[in-house]
């Protein structure tokens, strides 16, 4: 029935569980770099080309250390994303700072590493100018708002809290400009989770044809476009992955004319995206704890939404397989759950799986992204161990999972000695 596999089979798994036990979440290393050269090979027609990994999607060294010898650099957002794009010897054009809502000492270490700054609102300027000096090379972020369809996971453009009005990046990069501002780009980022070819090729054509009305009316050059990131990928079994070549392709044919033929090139195009460089490429691995039957079947896992929560938090799909189960018949209908005190708390709600037993493997698919770095402490529950699989078939272990001391080391027990209750 399912088409999605992991690269290891069910007695490979028992072994990994034996050494670093359930539930871990494994990574593909050859998966990944074999699609991060198709996105490459994409765009191969623009010499400057560049994908800047979202940080936030896989925030780990060891994936991003991968992605960097691939030519992928690092889109940032805090601090923490920051030191690791450093950790991992990442600087200057290398890395992009998208935030939004940011404190000064977070703009001021993001100049530090000559990162590309990406200002979220016009009111950032002066902000930016005080707290930390101006580069010579600023990139603005347009919400087009009605201007442009939204989709499910990030909502339509102008209920979204990012980003310039299209009058405010006139202004905005004049007011760059007369600050002596001399290198610019230019950024959206409005979709998620889009499969939807088509959609990133309008989405190329709008900052394509903005930054024609932008460099003519205020006399500036573009260095770069950045089409953000929010491809989606096929989390459903008959769901269809986006075709690269094709966006590729697309967005190359509104460059010869709108860019090239119009004299406003050369243009290096710029993606950001997070979901599709990592995350078919991660596995959540968990073991049926308990099996239970009131008023519907519940199969219990030892992982909870602390590992996963995007079917907790957005109802969605993760496609689940039993190793060693996958061609049985799926005639079980059950909720996969986690241990939460949240009835949210749900990997699947009503899916037909072949009845899995008390101490079965179970792979949930499509949380190379998205998926650990969702995780959080709730309930006290702890984040699961990272582990990649190399590619001479070596796993190793990229994150240790989370231990109680991890989890209370932010107490002072020795305090609770003086302190009168
Ligand atoms: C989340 C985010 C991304 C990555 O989105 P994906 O859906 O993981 O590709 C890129 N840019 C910005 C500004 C984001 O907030």
């Amino acid at each position: 029935m399912s088409q999605k596999k992991c690269p290891l089979n069910g007695e490979q798994l028992e072994k990994l569980a034996a050494k670093f036990s359930t539930p871990f979440h494994l990574y593909d290393e050859a998966a990944i770099r074999a699609n991060a050269r198709a996105l490459t090979a994409a765009f191969a027609w623009n010499p400057g080309f560049k994908e800047y990994f979202a940080v936030k999607a896989a925030p780990n060294p060891y994936l991003m250390k991968i992605l960097k010898t691939e030519g992928f650099g690092a889109d940032c957002s805090s601090l923490p994303e920051l030191l690791l794009a450093e950790s991992i010897g990442l600087s200057g054009e290398e890395i992009i700072f998208t935030s939004n809502d940011t404190p000064a000492h977070e703009y001021q270490k993001a100049v530090e590493l000559g990162a590309i700054i990406n200002l979220d609102d016009i009111t950032h300027i002066e902000f930016l100018e005080q707290c930390a000096g101006l580069p010579e090379r600023v990139c603005c972020r347009y919400n087009p708002g009605p201007l442009k369809a939204g989709n499910a996971i990030i909502g339509h453009p102008e209920e979204a809290k990012y980003g310039f009005t299209r009058a405010q990046l006139f202004e905005g990069y004049r007011m760059l400009r007369d600050k002596g501002v001399k290198r610019f780009g230019l950024h959206t980022m409005v979709a998620s989770n889009e499969l939807e070819a088509a959609y990133f090729i309008e989405t190329a054509h709008l900052l394509f044809d903005l930054v024609g009305e932008l460099s003519r009316e205020l006399g500036i050059r573009f260095e770069f476009v950045n089409i953000g990131g929010g491809i989606g990928i096929p989390y459903r079994p008959e769901q269809k992955a986006v075709d690269l070549s094709f966006v590729g392709e697309g967005i190359r044919r509104l460059y010869e004319e709108k860019i090239a033929a119009a004299g406003f090139g050369p243009l290096d195009v710029r993606l950001e995206c997070g979901r599709m460089v990592t995350g078919p490429f991660g596995w959540l691995v968990s073991r049926v704890l308990h099996k239970k039957n009131t008023y519907k079947n519940y199969v219990g896992l030892d992982a909870c939404m602390a590992n996963l929560m995007r079917p907790a938090l957005y109802g969605a799909y993760h496609h689940i397989t039993v190793p060693g189960k996958e061609n049985l018949p799926h005639d079980f209908i059950c909720d996969v759950t986690g241990s939460l005190c949240e009835n949210n708390d749900k990997f699947a709600i009503n899916r037909a799986l072949p009845a899995p037993e008390i101490g079965d493997l179970v792979v949930i698919h499509d949380a190379g992204a998205h998926g650990h770095a969702m995780g959080f402490n709730y309930n006290g529950k702890l984040r699961s161990a990272e582990l990649l699989l190399r590619e001479n078939g070596e796993a190793v272990l990229i994150r240790r999972a989370e231990t109680v001391q991890d989890y209370f080391a932010t107490l002072d027990f020795a305090g609770l000695n003086n302190f009168n209750g």
